[in-house]
């Protein structure tokens, strides 16, 4: 009964965001690629309107001050959460990820969560000198405009990562959502703005070329980046027009290492879900798995084993967890991958052929043992439903191999915690789990090193990020 309803609503906040009949460029659903909707083709001159309108909205959204931008942030985190179903299913259909699972409801939930621990968090000025002679504050004020440009893995999540911070801070903010998922972010917006002041936020969708305009334009102050370590750089470059702030969170190619002793069937299940969250399109999920020989053999059946339970389809059926690659170019990416490291020796232990009785985009789940570094399927991001698997036989080895790549966002050591903390400091990431891989808090600052971009996202360090410290001194 209540399918009807929700599809529903479902049509009607597509229909609030997307082009008019005949205009816009088409969507398909990742799942049945049929058309989905009509992204509305924003152009250069678009999103100059909207950085100034933005620019006009700022000195009034900064003058509400923190009680009442908090208060605001509530008030949207609680619309979100009337709308959670129909945003579900949309970013469902858009984006390819299950509703049900680590997915589509887990990611609308996750918005309102962020908001309301990005209202909560505080944010004193701080009495860096207090001596008898000199008093010094350090405040943090507003920077003005913030451009967001965000991917299409967890499109809404890492939108609203990019909004919270900025819009608490004081600064407006303008929006340009992946070419892959405009939909979902235009219609979480939509579901924003009904609670925000007038050009508070503004969502431009277009292509590149706009990201790259928003990028360099000179009346942005920060940019709030999310994508790949190529697209990055061009951010960074552009920032030397026009000296705007950066926050690059990019690529990740995430080693986790299993030392002996761990037990393979108590880590499996956090191993599978560590990698194959969001059918592996995340940027920290676990890509290169390293286990101990005296562990190998069972680590890979485990892992298998509860690969075999995971069902896989069409995001919409309540039964599956797992949902198709996004896209055609990822698909190409993922099926290259295997195929080369297949004909390199390597074994594909499940999986390993696209699963085209599922639809045009689905690729299984596959495990591939005996893989070796240099092997492109570890040395490249897949992001999708790969796990190269690599056997090791010393600690400090595994260590060594962990870090010859050049991103540094995420890893994670699994076994006897003492020892893994150990093994966790020599590690170059941004984050090191324990016996747990890709958890994410809103209180815990995120953020890579090296070719995973810098500045921190989420908490204290996370606000800091989308400000501009004063000292008052005297
Ligand atoms: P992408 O770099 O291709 O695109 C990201 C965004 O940048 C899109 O909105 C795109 O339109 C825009 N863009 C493209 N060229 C631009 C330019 N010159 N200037 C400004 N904007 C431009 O990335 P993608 O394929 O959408 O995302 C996948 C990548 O993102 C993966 O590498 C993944 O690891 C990474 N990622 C990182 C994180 C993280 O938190 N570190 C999170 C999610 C995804």
């Amino acid at each position: 009964m209540s399918d009807t309803i929700l599809a529903v609503d479902e049509t009607a906040l597509l229909e609030r965001v997307q082009a008019p009949e005949g205009q816009g460029r088409p969507i398909l659903d990742a799942a049945t690629r049929a058309p989905l909707g009509r992204a509305p083709e924003h152009t250069v001159h678009d999103l100059d309107d909207a950085v100034a309108r933005a620019r006009a909205a700022q000195p009034g959204w900064d003058a509400l001050g923190h009680e009442e931008r908090r208060a605001l942030l509530l008030a949207v985190a609680d619309r979100i959460e009337a709308e959670a179903e129909p945003l579900a299913r949309l970013l469902s259909r858009e984006q390819g990820k299950p509703l049900n699972g680590p997915n589509a409801r887990f990611e609308v939930g996750a918005c309102s969560a962020w908001l309301r621990a990005t209202a909560a968090t505080p944010l004193d000025p701080e009495v860096v000198v207090d001596d008898g002679e000199v008093h010094a504050e350090l405040h943090y004020r507003a920077l003005g405009v913030v451009g967001a440009i965000g991917p299409w893995n967890w499109p809404l999540m890492i939108s609203i990562w990019q909004i919270a911070p900025a819009l608490r801070m004081g600064n407006t903010v303008v929006v340009k959502p992946s070419e892959y998922t405009p939909l979902s972010v235009l219609a979480l917006l939509s579901v924003m703005n009904e609670v925000l002041p007038a050009d508070v936020l503004i969502g431009v969708s277009g292509d590149r070329e706009v990201g790259a305009r928003l990028a360099s334009h000179a009346d942005v102050d920060k940019v709030m980046f999310t994508g790949s370590t190529a697209t990055g750089r061009r951010i960074v470059e552009a920032s030397a027009g026009n000296l705007a702030r950066l926050t690059l969170e990019l690529g990740g190619n995430d080693a986790g290492i299993v030392l002996p002793g761990a037990d393979p069937a108590a880590i499996a299940q956090d191993l599978f879900w560590g990698a194959f969250i969001n059918t592996g399109q995340t940027c920290a999920a676990l890509k290169r798995l390293y286990v101990h020989d005296s562990v190998y053999d069972d680590v890979v059946d485990a892992l298998a084993g509860v690969a075999a339970q995971m069902p896989m389809g069409p995001g919409l059926d309540e039964s599956n967890v797992l949902g198709p690659l996004q896209n055609r170019q990822q698909f190409d990416i993922v099926a290259r991958l295997v195929d080369d490291a297949r004909s390199d020796g390597a074994r594909v232990v499940t999986g390993g052929a696209p699963a085209e009785e599922l639809g045009e985009l689905f690729y299984p789940i596959t495990l591939i043992a005996d893989a070796t570094d240099g092997q492109a399927v570890v040395d490249e991001e897949q992001f999708g439903p790969v796990l190269p698997i690599i056997r090791y036989t010393d600690v400090d080895d595994a260590v060594a191999r962990a870090n010859r790549l050049e991103q540094g966002l995420g890893a994670s050591v699994w076994g006897d915690r003492d020892t893994a903390r150990q093994v966790a400091a020599r590690i170059q990431a941004g984050t090191v789990w324990i016996n747990s891989h890709g958890g994410v808090h809103p209180m815990i600052p995120f953020g890579g090193v090296k070719g995973s971009g810098y500045g921190l996202e989420f908490g204290a360090e996370g606000l800091k990020a989308v400000s501009a410290p004063q000292v008052i001194n005297g």
